[in-house]
């Protein structure tokens, strides 16, 4: 059937950037502003306000979820008093909202930079709430003027926020699809938003100042924003109406309803649901919709957000609201799911509810491995014995599943997870296969190489708090390979650990040892892993690194890997353990070599600082 559509571009501005709040005072001159209300909460406040300069004749800071009407006519007052011609909202979609609620009123032009991912700065949608009911209307007349985004703005944005207003905006691009206004220009749109919100979710996840996946998903907010420009569905309905009603926060009601709308609406409009469970490669978009959530730890159901079963009563879809009040996950793809929920079965009697859920999750994501490849006996037994001769080659020094772990990029993975939380610290890397407990202790200004050959580097390094509070004690193992890039443990013929050592911080959290400048070096090939990266067309090597594993009471344990900039293969590091903020100038120094020692030829120096959080 052929469908029709009407479609009428946005008029809105957009600018997109690092660093663009700098554009906003040129932004609002071009609207034809000349005296601002500034509407942000005071976390961003200030940077804007110094953009603005003297354009800001008033500030209002009490914006609050779903545009209360006595809140707006607050602002309203402010508005008139100060004979401000032009609002800058800077916050999230609660702001945006009350910037719209004004234009609504005034016909003010808008300046927006949102920090949320809510979209609402590109819609010409404004919910307003009155005596707990909440309304929407729809008109040109709210839609801003211009929106600036700065990926800055949304670095501190935390992860929880960060997951239940991604979800939000995966929301609009999945009703998008489904909208009785749909067009292919929104569907393209809202297919890309669906693609890029769940590649850079988790990515923000597990690194929230991972700048690019920040501007992945800050772009594809915009994108499913524009998804807005078409009618919502059921899911915005039953979102605007918990909302309103039960004063629910929003972002987090759009994260427990999403998924199990999804399922609902694989009946009432299956073509859709399939072309969201195509791009995200899934036999059921629901569910995995609902397996997303869960892994980045966003709420799954109503009666954790506080909602009490009973309040439910008579809002329909009865069965939707049940499944979201109880956080049902819902069935994946029909086919072989009978034998997938009696082996996720089987393990009801599991007494460790974090097991239950691993195993279940496991099950679950082999189930779907086989199913969706098709997988052959051929090759699964073929996996086995892969797996077998990993276990048949390791022992306490040959680490083979460490290695495939980390060349899978599985052990990057969960270091992000586990580590790597705060800006603050110094980054972590993978503990690799070479490190060995209990290295030989050292004191200072030992030389850690046991006379093998390389270039002589001096280290010294001092280990403080995230504050710069120096931690004295802190015991540091170091461990590197040597100049043809083996460790001691590869090398038959060494006696005893070389290249590796333990020290103690001093009282000033220092301490300074020599050794030899690392060389980039292939992990073990002549095992299973080495088939894989063989069979794979990649390449073993590592970029040159020194390994560090700091611990001081009341302090997580860091373990970390400083790498030589200037390296080979910092950019295709075989285990991906290169982050940009490890990679450090190990230079060629100048003048006397430190603590005694008679050097022929140059020498290098690491100065370094490493930064443990409490
Ligand atoms: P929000 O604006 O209330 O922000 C959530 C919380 O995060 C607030 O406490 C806020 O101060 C804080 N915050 C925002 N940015 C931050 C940052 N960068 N760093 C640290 N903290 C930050 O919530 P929201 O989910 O962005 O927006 C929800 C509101 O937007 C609701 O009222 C909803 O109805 C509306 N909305 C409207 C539309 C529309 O098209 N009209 C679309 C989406 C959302």
């Amino acid at each position: 059937m052929t469908r029709g559509f009407v479609h009428s571009p946005s008029p809105t501005r957009v600018v997109f950037g690092a660093g663009t709040v700098a554009a906003v005072a040129e932004e609002v001159r071009r609207v034809g502003g000349s005296r601002v209300l500034l509407l942000a909460r005071p976390r961003h406040a200030e940077r804007v306000a110094a953009a603005l300069g003297e354009l800001v004749v008033a500030q209002f800071d009490g914006a609050r979820m779903h545009t209360p009407v006595e809140v707006t006519a607050q602002a309203l007052d402010v508005l008139k008093s100060a004979a401000a011609d032009c609002v800058v909202a800077v916050g999230g979609g609660s702001t945006t909202g009350l910037a719209k609620a004004l234009a609504a009123r005034t016909g003010v032009p808008q300046v927006i930079l949102p920090t949320t991912y809510a979209g609402s700065e590109v819609t010409p949608v404004l919910g307003e709430t009155e005596n707990g009911r909440k309304t929407t209307r729809r008109s040109p007349d709210v839609l801003p003027e211009t929106v600036i985004y700065d990926v800055d703005l949304t670095l501190g944005l935390p992860v929880p926020t960060t997951v239940t207003s991604g979800i939000n905006a995966l929301a609009h691009a999945v009703e998008a699809l489904y909208s009785p206004e749909a067009n292919p220009q929104v569907d393209a749109v809202a297919l890309q938003a669906i693609r890029s919100i769940t590649h850079a979710l988790p990515l923000v996840a597990a690194n929230p100042s991972d700048v690019d996946a920040r501007a992945e998903l800050l772009e594809s907010a915009w994108l499913a924003g524009t998804c807005l420009s078409v009618s919502m569905g059921l899911h915005h309905r039953l979102c605007h109406l918990l909302g309103g009603q039960f004063d629910l926060p929003h972002a987090e009601t759009h994260t427990v309803m999403l998924p199990q709308v999804m399922a609902y609406m694989e009946k009432e409009a299956p073509a859709a649901l399939a072309r969201v469970a195509e791009v995200l490669d899934v036999p059921d978009a629901a569910a995995a919709v609902f397996d997303l959530v869960v892994s980045l730890g966003g709420p799954t159901s109503l009666r954790e957000l506080g909602l009490t079963e009973s309040s439910l009563d008579g809002i329909e879809p009865a069965t939707v609201l049940r499944a979201a009040w109880e956080g049902r996950r819902p069935e994946g793809a029909p086919e072989l799911s009978a034998l997938t929920a009696q082996v996720i079965g089987s393990f009801d009697e599991t007494p460790d509810p974090r097991l239950k859920r691993l195993l279940t999750d496991l099950v679950r994501h082999l189930h779907h491995f086989a199913v969706h490849n098709d997988l052959t006996e051929e090759e699964w037994l073929f996996a086995i014995d892969f797996l077998t001769r990993t276990g048949q080659i390791s022992d306490d020094k040959r680490k083979e599943f460490v290695l495939l772990s980390d060349t899978l990029g599985v052990s990057s993975i969960v270091d992000a997870l586990t580590n790597s939380r705060s800006p603050l610290t110094t980054p972590s890397a993978v503990l690799g296969p070479f490190y060995v407990e209990g290295p030989p202790a050292m004191e200072h200004g030992a030389d850690i190489s046991g006379g093998l050959d390389g270039e002589p580097l001096w280290v010294s390094t001092a280990i403080t708090d995230v504050d710069g509070t120096p931690v004295p004690g802190a015991v540091v193992d170091v461990w590197q390979s040597n100049k043809d890039g083996f460790y001691d443990v590869q090398l038959p013929d060494l006696d005893g650990p070389v290249l590796r050592a333990r020290f103690v911080a001093d009282d000033q959290g220092r301490l300074e040892f020599w050794t030899i400048l690392p060389k980039e070096y292939p992990v073990p090939e002549d095992g299973p892993v080495g088939q894989m990266l063989g069979g794979t067309n990649r390449h073993p090597y590592r970029a040159p690194h020194v390994h560090f594993m700091i611990m001081a009471p009341g302090h997580h344990k860091l373990v970390t890997q400083l790498f030589v900039k200037g390296g080979r293969y910092l950019d295709s590091d075989t285990v991906f353990g290169v982050k940009d903020g490890l990679i450090v100038d190990f230079p060629v120094a100048e003048g006397a070599p430190p603590a005694g020692r008679e050097v022929t030829g140059g020498w290098r120096r690491l100065d370094y600082t490493f930064r443990i959080g409490r």
